[in-house]
């Protein structure tokens, strides 16, 4: 028998990757399951043996929303488990301010539903992590909108806005409507005739401003989309399209939304 060179044994049982935490459930009293992203390897779920415990050399590098370099050792059987962790960016104005932090996690929620397992994952990480730092960097609605409509392109969600998604027809200035089930803008005759086939499925009519600064998002660079002028009217339009698209395509709210919506109702009082 061959024997192993001792660098080849250590390669088959450990791997070293970069990784942006996606969140943390508990399992047992000290350990947690951390979901995380990589650039390389898609998504994982490894185990985090006592990250809970003070004197833990692990634990302070895997926070929810942290970007660590990550020493993990194959599980013989069952989940692979970080051994070592060092903190790549940890995002300290994020995380220390609540809404920014809610919106990071929004961000997390909405990577971990769109991005299947074992789906390749470098362009994904590169939007989160670039996401974040414009989070931590005090960018907000735009940042957001440029994520959500990214990760939408990068998962197979794409709405499609420039024509009509059914005829490929152009559309007339507010003689369309935003169709979640069609996956995007509908003319006004597609539209109409749905309905008549009662195959009505909830939809939307944009003004032709939010549709217009839709279209500039999806294909702008941030740098340019983020110069954009988007009054609060019509940045709250935007967002609420793109909620309403998500919501539909996930069967569900996104939890972290309600809560946010909730910090927005108190700032209001
Ligand atoms: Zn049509």
């Amino acid at each position: 028998m061959q024997p192993v060179p001792a660098n080849k044994a250590f390669a088959d049982h450990v791997y070293k990757t970069d990784a942006i935490v996606l969140r943390q459930t508990s399992t047992g009293e000290a350990d947690r399951i951390l979901t995380v992203l990589t650039p390389y390897l898609g998504k994982l779920r490894l185990i985090g043996r006592s990250v809970r415990r003070p004197k833990s050399k692990i634990g302070g590098h895997v926070e929810p929303l942290m970007h660590a370099r990550l020493m993990v050792t194959k599980g013989k059987s069952g989940m692979d488990a970080v051994s070592q962790a060092e903190t790549v960016e940890a995002y300290p104005a994020l995380r220390s301010n609540l809404e920014r932090t809610v919106w990071g996690i929004y961000c997390a929620e909405l990577v971990d539903a769109f991005l299947p397992d074992e789906a390749p994952s470098a362009d994904v990480f590169g939007l989160l992590a670039d996401t974040l730092a414009r989070l931590n960097a005090g960018e907000e609605g735009m940042a957001l909108r440029w994520f959500e409509l990214h990760l939408l392109a990068m998962t197979g969600y794409r709405p499609e806005l420039q024509v009509c998604t059914q005829c490929r027809g152009a559309l007339a200035p507010n003689r369309f409507a935003f169709s979640p089930d069609a996956g995007g803008v509908l003319c006004q005759t597609c539209e109409q005739a749905n309905r008549i086939e009662e195959r009505q499925t909830p939809f939307l009519t944009p003004s032709v401003n939010a549709l217009k600064a839709l279209r500039y998002i999806q294909h702008q660079p941030y740098e340019e989309a983020r110069r954009l002028r988007v009054p609060s009217p019509l940045a709250n339009e935007t967002e609420g399209i793109l909620r309403f698209y998500i919501r539909y395509l996930l069967e569900r709210d996104v939890r972290s939304t309600s809560f946010l919506d909730h910090l927005r109702r108190q700032a209001a009082l």
